[in-house]
C-alpha cells in the first residue's frame, strides 16, 4: 500500500518526528495552519477514526494531549485545536488516521468555527433523537 503515513512510521519516509510511543508517532505538518502544527498518528495503518481498533484510542489521545500541552509551553500560544477531518467531504486527505494539534494565538485570526447554522423550530430534539435511535 502507497501510504505516506506508513512510510513516516516506519522511517522510509522523512519526517519532524516530536514525539513517539509504541503505538504511535507525532510529527509536524509540512503545511501548517500554525507553525508547529502536528499531526498524531498510529503506526499502523487505519483509514480513518471509525477504523480505530478501541484499544488504540487513548494511547493516541494520550499522546495528542501531551504534545498540545507540550506545544503550547514551547512556543507561548494561547491554546490549541484538536481536529480530525473524517471522510472526504469533511476535507481528509490522507487516509490515514491522525490528530492534528495545531497551536492557536489570540492575534492569529483564523475562525475554526465556520459557517454555524440555527435549529428551525422542533428540529434540535429531532435531530437529538434520530441520533440517539442510532446509537442503541
Ligand atoms: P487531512 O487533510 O487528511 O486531515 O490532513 C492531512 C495533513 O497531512 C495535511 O495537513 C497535510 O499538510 C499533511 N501532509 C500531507 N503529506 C505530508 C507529508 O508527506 N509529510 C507531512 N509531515 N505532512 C503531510
Ligand atoms: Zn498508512
Amino acid at each position: 500500500m502507497n501510504c505516506i503515513f506508513c512510510a513516516i512510521a516506519e522511517k522510509q519516509a522523512p519526517a519532524e518526528v516530536v514525539f513517539e510511543t509504541d503505538a504511535t508517532i507525532s510529527f509536524l505538518d509540512v503545511n501548517p495552519m500554525n507553525y508547529g502544527h502536528v499531526l498524531v498518528v498510529p503506526k499502523k495503518h487505519f483509514a480513518d477514526l471509525t477504523a480505530l481498533p478501541h484499544d488504540v484510542i487513548p494511547e493516541l489521545f494520550q499522546a495528542a494531549q501531551k504534545v498540545a500541552v507540550a506545544m503550547v509551553d514551547a512556543l507561548k500560544a494561547d491554546g490549541f485545536n484538536i481536529v480530525i477531518n473524517n471522510g472526504r467531504a469533511a476535507g481528509q486527505s490522507v487516509f490515514h488516521s491522525h490528530i492534528h494539534v495545531i497551536p492557536r494565538y489570540n492575534t492569529d485570526n483564523f475562525g475554526i468555527k465556520l459557517h454555524l447554522k440555527k435549529y428551525p423550530e422542533g428540529e434540535l430534539p429531532r435531530y437529538g433523537n434520530i441520533i440517539r435511535q442510532s446509537l442503541v
